[in-house]
């Protein structure tokens, strides 16, 4: 990172955790700015907007919650919400915050950092991410999705689902968003039916794209879509 270094505001009142994300960010070459409480963080992020916020949900003063809704009103930065609950993370979801991403605590320092990483290549890609960006294009007008040039054999579902999970690289989809996608005709969907169409779209990827993990299972609560080599 030899640019302006990439700015993350962590709104955190447990000092602990702030202090430990402060050390891994920092280590990772971001540059950290804390604050304690919700009081004066949407004045903060109108004076000197970050690039990215990693943002509690219970906060004294104000809460995350509508701390995400008035910087929604004039930013589309990058919000991170953080939550103790992983049963609340799926009511966040369908809150339709604008966030755009969700960890749950306790979290481990180095997902953090792995997902305000995700963020950064994704508002400054590399040269190559440039390139893995193109791995896929959807073709609307003949509704196929091509993976490396290559037409995939999807059925409808999956095409939708894909399609989805591309539009918002590294956002999570809940399951409720996804089962709207999945259901038929006087046959609503289930968990089970989401899980086996996003089982049969990675075994069709990784026919096209083995070296490469592409859907990602966020624990409790949905799917991703974000680019990772095959361990
Ligand atoms: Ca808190």
């Amino acid at each position: 990172m030899t640019e302006k270094p990439f700015h993350v505001l962590i709104v955190e009142d447990e000092l602990k955790i702030a202090e430990i994300l402060n050390d891994y960010l920092t280590q990772a070459g971001f540059a950290v700015t804390h604050k304690e409480t919700g009081l004066g963080v949407v004045d903060l992020v109108k004076s000197a907007p970050p690039d990215v916020i990693l943002l509690d949900v219970m906060l004294p003063g104000v809460d995350g919650l509508e701390i995400c809704r008035e910087v929604r009103k004039f930013s589309a930065v990058p919000i991170i919400m953080v939550s103790a609950r992983v049963e609340e993370l799926d009511r966040l979801l369908g809150l339709e915050l604008g966030a755009d991403d969700y960890i749950c605590k306790p979290f481990s320092p180095r997902e953090v950092v792995a997902r305000v990483k995700v963020v950064y290549r994704r508002q400054r890609p590399s040269q190559t991410e440039a390139t893995q960006d193109k791995l896929f294009q959807v073709d609307e007008e003949q509704g196929r999705i091509l993976a490396r040039g290559t037409a995939l054999d999807l059925t409808r579902t999956e095409y939708r689902l894909l399609k989805l999970l591309l539009s918002r690289p590294g956002r999570i989809f809940s399951r409720d968003q996804l089962l709207d996608l999945c259901a038929q005709p006087n046959e609503p969907a289930t968990d089970r039916v989401i899980d086996s169409h996003i089982k049969n779209l990675r075994k069709k990827l990784a026919k096209v794209l083995p070296d490469l993990e592409l859907i990602h299972a966020v624990y409790g609560v949905g799917y991703r879509y974000e680019i990772t080599e095959q361990k």
